[in-house]
């Protein structure tokens, strides 16, 4: 599903079910940028098949993973078999995306399997990636839920990936997983608070389409109390 357009790309929605995460698609021409994976084979085959119900040449040039957990890179590596993209991940979470660390990848929560796949591309913060629209994502690290956590910021156009660094409504990630840190939570909402955002897309759950600085803010004044 499109859930909205800029002037240079689109931003389609493959709907996390149960435990999994929302995959986000960013559609230029054939090309596709997508933001994690979903937490299976099975449904990374499902999100294969919606990009090619919105049209048939749709290639995956881009996997950004915006942290090692299952839910987020279950269907890496079915995607990866199938278009070999380019494969985004943080310099903490890398070894686990690669190696497929239990207690980093969480397999021992979930009952599916993960098959590691390789990290092209090693960011950190601050790191560009450019888009073939013009466009670039700027790589903001956001330790907290994990170490290598990040979100991903589209500056012109105002737009943030959230990963489960925040959500709508209030929420934000859980801290008590392994390399999860709650005064790393604080200072990583306190960096996104700074940012000029007008929607955001989170890992989990509903989008915040306008006005997500102000949520961004009220969410970080909010927990930075009781975390
Ligand atoms: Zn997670």
């Amino acid at each position: 599903m499109i859930l909205m357009r800029t002037k240079t790309y689109e931003i389609g929605r493959f709907l996390g079910i149960g435990f999994s995460c929302n995959v986000y698609s960013l559609i230029h021409g054939d090309e596709v940028t997508l933001i994690d994976s979903g937490i299976s084979a099975s449904l990374a085959e499902r999100l294969l098949e919606e990009l090619r119900k919105i049209k048939a040449s749709l290639k995956v040039k881009n996997l950004i993973l915006t942290h090692a957990h299952l839910d987020h890179t279950g269907g890496a590596a079915t995607i990866v078999e199938k278009f070999s993209p380019n494969v985004y991940a943080h310099f903490n979470e890398a070894e686990a995306i690669m190696e497929g660390d239990e207690s980093r990848v969480l397999t021992f929560m979930f009952p599916y399997g993960y098959t590691p796949v390789k990290v092209t591309h090693v960011v950190e913060d601050g790191d560009l990636i450019n888009l073939s629209s013009g466009d670039g994502l700027r790589v903001i690290h956001t330790p907290g839920h994990t170490s290598g956590s990040i979100c991903i910021f589209d500056e012109k156009n105002k737009i943030l990936f959230t990963g489960d660094t925040i959500f709508a409504h209030g929420a934000v990630g859980r801290v008590d997983l392994p390399t999860g840190d709650a005064e790393q939570l604080i200072k990583s909402l306190e960096k996104l608070s700074q940012l000029d955002v007008i929607t955001f897309f989170p890992g989990h759950e509903e989008p915040v389409m306008y006005n997500a600085s102000q949520e961004i803010k009220e969410i970080y004044n909010h927990i930075k109390m009781y975390l």
